[in-house]
């Protein structure tokens, strides 16, 4: 299998997965430079995974519909473009020969879902939209804190060589904040350089490596020392109350420039 981000807008990528034949593409914005993709590469288009309702991961659904025949899945509880086959946390999903399990994560909107596989070519693959993004995760548009705080640790629980295929390019941004949070962690320091390295050829940063994330990424370590004494230097949040360091450094990301 071949996993390709194709950017689109200003930061977003959209996934595709294709086997040399046919393909399924995830979040798809903007419809163009998915076709472009399966012109160029002579792929038939199978199947569209959506992860959530926002326009720059629906926008291109009815089009790529429309031009390629391709079937739809989405979130059961999000308004998609229809027609298409609703889904919720456990339930499978078959494409091109693997298996994807649905995961809850609310948050960023409130009926977010992710796309799991144990084994594509040999590691695990994650869809996981706006949820979980290299070095960061998702503004709160629809959900708590307390809701975002349970999606990402489901995902963090996950196996550690799962690669994240998140929609956006953020991570150089978040960076900066997560070295503020954390200015001893070395090996986020090491994590920034790779990642300044790769975007200085203009090459994605992502698919990011979920064990890696559990070191580096300041969102899913709000139960390590280091983050809650950030958070309670923050806004006095108990560095011991994962919740409340977890929406302090959620409400300091918001204002952080
Ligand atoms: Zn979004
Ligand atoms: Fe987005």
């Amino acid at each position: 299998m071949t996993l390709i981000p194709v950017p689109a807008f200003q930061d977003n990528y959209l996934w595709v997965l294709h086997d040399g034949l046919r393909a399924l593409v995830v979040d798809p914005g903007d419809a163009q430079p998915v076709l472009d993709v399966l012109r160029q590469r002579g792929l038939q288009l199978d199947t569209i995974l959506v992860t959530h309702h926002h326009a720059d991961h629906v926008g291109g659904v009815d089009r790529l519909r429309r031009e390629t025949g391709a079937r739809v899945f989405g979130p059961a509880h999000e308004p998609i473009p229809a027609p298409f086959t609703p889904l919720a946390g456990g339930d499978h999903v078959d494409v091109l020969g693997i298996r994807f399990r649905v995961i809850d994560v609310p948050g960023h909107t409130a009926g977010h879902i992710a796309y799991f596989a144990d084994d594509v070519d040999g590691a695990p693959l994650l869809f996981c939209g706006d949820t979980l993004f290299s070095g960061g995760c998702g503004r709160l548009f629809e959900g708590t804190p307390a809701q975002m705080l349970a999606s990402l640790d489901a995902l963090a629980a996950l196996p550690a060589a799962t690669r994240v295929c998140c929609a956006h390019e953020y991570t150089l941004s978040n960076l900066r904040f997560a070295r503020t949070v954390e200015p001893g962690n070395q090996e986020l320091q090491r994590y920034q350089e790779q990642c300044e390295m790769l975007r200085q050829r203009g090459q994605p940063t992502l698919p990011a490596v979920l064990g890696e994330e559990t070191r580096i990424n300041p969102f899913l370590r709000a139960r390590e020392p280091e983050v809650g004494r950030a958070a309670q230097a923050f806004n006095g949040a108990d560095p011991g109350d994962a919740l409340a360091v977890f929406t302090a450094i959620r409400q300091w990301k918001n204002e952080f420039r």
